[in-house]
């Protein structure tokens, strides 16, 4: 806005509220021009092949401190320009090739119109009395990801696909309301009504481990279980602490042994075994836990078999690698993101089960609203009023089809695997954990650090991995300012350091825009930060280096 004209205010009218609730018939309409600056800057956002400006955040905080909320109201066009100085300039490029530090990654640009759609049309997906066809429609679309995971014929899918009093799955947020719900559905069949008892959904976990006389429950999942499953066990009721970790061998994958073993002294102490959760697709380490052998011993103790494939999940898609998550098909539940690997936006997760009865122990009815017999989605899903998120994962199913999308995770396949080869080879590299699906961890560690480690003392070990650990945060810190590429940081038990937790870089190739020179510059990029930082540290390379 120009100083010397004067800028008219805006007030708050009944008639200017009218307006903003009327459709703007002009095609040059103010609210036209801003939808087609808004288009414009959102694409120079998204071409500019950076990850972040270094900007503060507590400088950033600044713009945000007021808690005041508005006396005056502001034009959309007033508006529009503050957000995208203050908001949309200082948020970070997901879609760059470069950022490859997380699940969270670029999107298809056919979903920016079809949003639109979806956001327009408002539809609430609680009831289908807000929303009609988006019902059967979500219901078709947790039919394609069931059949995805279970491969049951057209027969069974023409049969429960749009039963009123089942349900192939629910459709959510995301993968922790996801294994939420899963485990919300084992513990209420688990705990189900039964003689006077009318059930821990009616009458609570108190009531319910008298009546079975347990003494106690749990979840068993691996040590590299995601966090999700303890927030679950909170809101559950069973607390934290009765998520056991399992712990998992040089590939990351659960030792079934252990588990075993853990099942049996459990069952010794009368705690019932909740469910067991296998892991497709490791959140640090992206390794699938045996799905087959952990289903076995679900089965011989009685208790639900979950998988977590909240990102491993959409590897099922590629008839090349599907294979990877063999045994899928023994989970009685399933989690899959489709904001992950499948390119949707995100707040688009779901459970899939095995059994189309398995979620009535969770079924809610009202009188207003999820009558029983009537198709409300509402009735099976922990959230109440939803959006129509399914209607991307349809289109995204349509408009890239299953062979679209098996090219797109072979390719990330390919390229992890080609990431992997580079480290390997860079001698002052260390690959910490190789690339089952399209993540690995690494560190930057000097030739001569590595053979020394090799041989020296445990203590000296330890002494040096604590050098490296600054370094690698030191390395991964300054790459992130700089705002050229992005790796992520998380500290794992590494079985050749007796499994000390060591800090390693986290690398997560999913964007199809990213190529194998920019793998060779983020690379190329750590070994200068990390020259620059050796005189930082110049204890770690004099200290292994003269004892050579
Ligand atoms: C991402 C992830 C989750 C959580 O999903 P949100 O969509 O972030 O809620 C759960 N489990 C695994 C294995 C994941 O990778």
């Amino acid at each position: 806005m120009t100083a010397n004209k004067r800028a008219p205010k805006a007030t708050a009218t009944e008639e200017s509220l009218h307006r903003i609730f009327t459709i703007p018939e002009a095609p040059d309409s103010t609210l036209g021009r801003i939808e087609q600056e808004i288009s414009q800057n959102l694409a120079g956002f998204l071409g500019d092949h950076i990850v972040a400006k270094d900007h503060l955040l507590t400088s950033i905080e600044k713009d945000f401190a007021s808690s005041a909320i508005p006396e005056e109201p502001a034009y959309v066009s007033d508006h529009m320009h503050h957000l995208l100085d203050k908001l949309v300039a200082k948020s970070v490029h997901t879609s760059s090739p470069s950022f490859i530090g997380h699940m969270t990654s670029a999107l298809p640009y056919f979903i920016l119109p079809l949003s639109k759609l979806m956001v327009g049309l408002n539809q609430n997906l609680v009831k289908i009395e807000t929303s009609k066809a988006f019902t059967p429609l979500e219901r078709q679309v947790l039919g394609m990801m069931h059949r995805l995971v279970y491969q049951e014929n057209d027969d069974f899918y023409q049969h429960w696909m749009h039963s009123a009093d089942h349900s192939l799955g629910a459709f959510c947020s995301g993968g922790t309301v996801a294994n939420i719900t899963a485990l919300w559905v084992a513990r209420n069949n688990l705990l189900k009504a039964d003689g006077n008892f009318k059930g821990v959904s009616q009458q609570g976990l108190f009531a319910a481990l008298n009546h079975y006389q347990y003494n106690g429950l749990v979840v068993l999942v691996s040590n590299r279980g995601h966090y999700s499953l303890k927030k679950s066990a909170d809101v559950l009721g069973i607390g934290r602490d009765s998520v056991i970790a399992i712990p998992t061998d040089e590939n990351n994958r659960i030792d079934c042994t252990k588990l075993r073993a853990k099942c049996l002294e459990l069952r010794q102490k009368n705690i019932a075994i909740l469910s067991i959760v296998g892991v497709a697709g490791t959140t640090e380490t992206g390794n699938v836990d045996p799905l087959e052998e952990m289903a076995g011993i679900a089965q011989e103790f009685n208790s639900h078999f979950h998988v977590d494939a909240a990102w491993g999940g959409a590897t099922l898609l590629s008839n090349k690698h599907r294979n990877i998550l063999k045994g899928v098909e023994l989970a009685d539940s399933v989690t899959i993101d489709a904001h992950k690997q499948m390119y949707v936006p995100m707040g688009a997760g779901l459970v899939v089960f095995k059994d189309p009865s398995c979620a009535n122990s969770i079924a809610h009815h009202a009188e207003y609203i999820l009558r029983k017999g009537s198709k409300d989605l509402g009735s099976h899903t922990l959230e109440g009023s939803r959006p129509g998120m399914a209607m991307l994962v349809y289109a995204s199913l349509h408009v890239i089809s299953r062979p679209g999308y098996e090219l797109l995770i072979n390719q990330s396949l390919e390229k992890a695997h080609y990431y992997a080869q580079l480290i390997e080879q860079h001698e002052d590299f260390e690959l910490i954990t190789k690339p089952e699906l399209c993540l690995l961890t690494y560190r930057y560690n000097p030739k001569q650090v590595q053979l020394y480690l090799e041989r020296c003392c445990e203590n000296e070990q330890l002494a040096i991995n604590q050098l490296l650990d600054q370094l690698t945060k030191f390395i991964q810190k300054r790459q992130r300012e700089n705002g050229k590429s992005f790796v992520s940081r998380t500290r794992i038990e590494v079985s050749k350091y007796a499994n000390r937790k060591t800090v390693v870089f986290r690398v997560v190739l999913a964007n199809p825009l990213t190529t194998k020179a920019i793998l060779n510059e983020v690379l190329q990029e750590q070994t200068e930060l990390a020259q620059e930082s050796i005189s930082l540290l110049p204890q770690l390379f004099d200290k292994a280096i003269s004892r050579l």
